[in-house]
């Protein structure tokens, strides 16, 4: 017997239950990637992340081959490319690890059925999640808006995970004269190579997960709750885009926590549990509710009165020329390197919703062509969270400073000297607010603003004023 497994965002071989479900049944497995950008349209990857889904495609190619089988690639509707191969090796069985976003089921749901129409075995596995979204509902059977009681319902269910299932030693090989796409041909490589930067910052594929995965685990991990908030540190995992593309599950990131610090729900190793239960808890948002990556969950935001902006504000933010250091830090980070650390990405999301006061949607699509891990589910939370209009958001009022965020957490100014090396003499009182020192202490520094560095685009305090009076106006609606 032959079966197809359809690979996705599941880019790996070990705890692949489609791999390993495939392979329990049947003799011969045929592992497929169908590119096919238009079916999870509007949210096609973006720049970045074509980057990390090429280099990802090749290094799973390499596994598989490794093992003894090798990847078909091809190009076009998802359906009639199945059928075709279907057809091509005789298969009678196609076996994928499901995906939650609404045009992924949506397109799934529809091959299912037309597949099993045609006699097909299809079945579909959980790859991506320790809780699939439908699992934990209220008391009341409605789905949690709330993280903290969504986690605290998750906690005790953490023993019952199953265990990761290891690589398959060995896959059979491929049946002869299937047709194969290189992987180039799928043109996910930028044409201009804007891309050193991403290259010089990330393995994709399984053995760079891996790589992160034990760094992590043999050192920030017992000192995650302080060092996570620390953005020149290290003190994050930086398994993010590994999660997203599947080169990595959370059932092994959970297995190998467990395996290092023993107990999973205390001290550093329970926050940073925790932080996958985040993943988890915007998953399951995005599930229940699929129209929040356009559109704020909370209805009265949709009235909300954004600036009239002609670009400049939005093009200053994207550039990291807003004159406000930790902004311009975080903004210049996520180009260089498509990651920004949690902490900044608050602080410049903060800035961009409230200070510029332009839609969070904007910032959304940024991070969305820029992000090696960009997520919708994650996303959409991270974005609605700190615009105030989402489930568990911070209320609207309380507005983050960017320079008591950045004297709070970014104390000795590293992370602003290392992404803004021309304000790197300042002293460390002004480093997060340049424009506090006097034009002549500015000058002996040879710094001038709006030359070297531009002067603020917006001034805090009044910026701040205005957004709490608009969040008045659509408060009236309550
Ligand atoms: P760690 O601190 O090591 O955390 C471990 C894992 O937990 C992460 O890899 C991630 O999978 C998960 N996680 C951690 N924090 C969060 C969170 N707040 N929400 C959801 N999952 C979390 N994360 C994305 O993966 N993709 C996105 O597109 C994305 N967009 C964001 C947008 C905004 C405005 C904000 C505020 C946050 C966003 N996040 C997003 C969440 C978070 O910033 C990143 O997951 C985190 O910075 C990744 O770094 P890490 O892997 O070192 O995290």
């Amino acid at each position: 017997k032959t079966a197809l497994v359809w690979l996705r965002r599941d880019l790996r071989l070990a705890d692949n239950p489609a791999l390993t479900h495939a392979l329990a049944r049947c003799e011969r497995v045929v592992p497929v990637y169908i590119h096919a950008p238009d079916e999870e349209a509007p949210w096609q990857a973006g720049g970045a992340a074509r980057w990390w889904q090429h280099h990802s495609l090749t290094a799973l190619a390499a596994d598989l081959a490794a093992a003894g089988s090798a990847l078909v690639v091809a190009r076009g509707e998802s359906l009639p490319t199945l059928r075709r191969l279907i057809q091509a090796t005789g298969a009678g069985e196609c076996h994928w690890n499901r995906l939650y976003e609404p045009a992924g089921i949506q397109r799934d749901t529809a091959v299912k059925q037309a597949l099993r129409a045609d006699g097909v075995h299809c079945e579909s596995h959980n790859a991506a999640m320790l809780f699939e979204p439908w699992t934990l509902k209220t008391g009341a059977g409605a789905p949690y808006r709330v993280f903290s009681p969504y986690w605290r319902r998750c906690v005790p269910q953490l023993a019952e995970v199953p265990a990761p299932c290891p690589p398959p030693a060995h896959l059979p090989p491929l049946p002869s004269g299937l047709d194969n796409l290189p992987i180039e041909d799928l043109g996910l490589l930028p044409r201009i190579r804007w891309d050193q930067g991403l290259a010089g910052t990330w393995q994709p594929g399984t053995a760079g997960a891996e790589a992160r995965l034990h760094a992590f685990l043999d050192t920030a991990v017992r000192d995650y709750t302080d060092g996570r908030e620390r953005p020149a540190e290290a003190g994050t995992s930086g398994l993010s885009p590994h999660l997203h593309w599947g080169e990595l599950g959370p059932r092994q990131v959970l297995a190998a926590v467990r395996e290092a610090c023993g107990d999973v729900t205390a001290d550093g190793a329970g926050h940073f549990v925790r932080e996958l239960g985040w993943r988890e808890f915007s998953m399951q948002m995005l599930f229940h509710f699929p129209h929040t990556p356009l559109q704020p969950l909370d209805p009265k935001f949709a009235g909300f009165p954004w600036r009239a902006d002609d670009g400049t504000l939005l093009r200053a933010w994207q550039c990291g020329r807003t004159g406000i250091p930790i902004v311009d830090a975080g903004m210049r980070q996520l180009w260089h390197s498509g990651w920004m650390h949690n902490r900044v990405r608050m602080v410049v999301a903060s800035f961009l919703t409230k200070n510029l006061r332009l839609p969070w949607q904007q910032g959304a699509h940024w991070f969305w062509d820029t992000l090696v891990d960009a997520d919708l589910a994650s996303n959409t939370q991270g974005w609605q969270w700190a615009a105030g209009s989402g489930a568990d958001a911070a209320p609207y009022f309380r507005i983050f400073n960017p320079v008591r965020q950045g004297e709070r957490f970014d104390a000795d100014g590293a992370y602003v000297r290392r992404w803004c090396p021309e304000l790197a003499a300042l002293p460390n009182k002004l480093i997060h607010q340049p424009w506090g020192a006097k034009p002549a202490e500015l000058a002996a520094l040879g710094i001038r603003l709006g030359r070297d560095y531009p002067a603020p685009v917006v001034d805090l305090q009044t910026s701040r004023e205005e957004a709490l009076a608009a969040f008045e106006q659509i408060k009236q609606q309550d």
